[in-house]
């Protein structure tokens, strides 16, 4: 009786569906999820960064990432997050790079303060638990409070986010030591991917790719194993 009680209090809903579940989301949705996990680690071969994606932006992936925003769960972040390490350490890139940093995309001190938390920070965290990577989340700086990106063509997101970002002065030197790995929630035209790149190469610093939770556009993406 006791046990049947303690197990009502530690239940939760789960965010995506409401029911019940002891875990973050419930095992139901976490197949759901994982349902739009791409197959092979894909690389997006049109630009100059490699861009590694967990997963395809639809579905029930789509719906945990707007709930992490929208719906203030920055746990379900780390857990993406998680997902995302544990898919990187099985790329060749993954088993073969020992020494990262990786730097999230920031938001606005505006949104931020009006989110309570930057999801990409928290993609971050979970990221850099199981691969064990340096997380630097001050390194670059938005400076620009831009449009939501919703909405807008490619052309129109490049001249929104442009000279959005620069690099924090402050943050410790340490990290051009080793290359810098760029973490956002979702790519879409890879124009926020460019400009926070650029930031950081105009100060000499290395970037080596980028890494997201889900991938919006789907054009000219080739499956890793095809390219290796
Ligand atoms: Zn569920």
């Amino acid at each position: 009786m006791l046990r049947s009680l303690l197990s009502l209090f530690v239940q939760s809903l789960c965010p995506l569906c409401q029911r019940q579940t002891q875990e973050l989301i419930c095992t139901y949705c976490q197949q759901k999820i994982r349902g739009h996990h791409l197959s092979a680690w894909e690389i997006e071969t049109s630009r100059d960064l490699p861009i590694f994606a967990w997963g395809k932006y639809e579905g029930h992936l789509k719906r945990a990432i707007a709930q992490i925003k929208y719906e203030n769960k920055p746990e379900l972040g780390i857990l993406l997050g998680e997902w995302l390490g544990q898919s990187w350490l099985n790329t060749p890139q993954g088993k073969k790079i020992r020494r990262l940093t990786v730097v999230p995309i920031p938001l606005h001190q505006h949104k931020l303060k009006l989110r309570g938390f930057n999801q990409s920070t928290k993609i971050a965290r979970g990221f850099c638990q199981v691969t064990g990577y340096t997380l630097n989340p001050h390194a670059l700086i938005r400076v620009r409070n831009t449009e939501a990106m919703f909405g807008l063509n490619s052309q129109q997101r490049q001249e929104n986010i442009h000279n959005a970002f620069r690099i924090n002065k402050n943050f410790n030197s340490t990290v051009a030591r080793s290359p810098i790995l760029l973490l956002d929630d979702i790519y879409t035209t890879g124009s926020t991917i460019k400009e926070a790149c650029q930031a950081l190469t105009q100060n000499s610093l290395k970037v080596c790719g980028a890494a997201v939770i889900a991938i919006a556009s789907f054009t000219n993406i080739h499956k890793e194993n095809q390219k290796y």
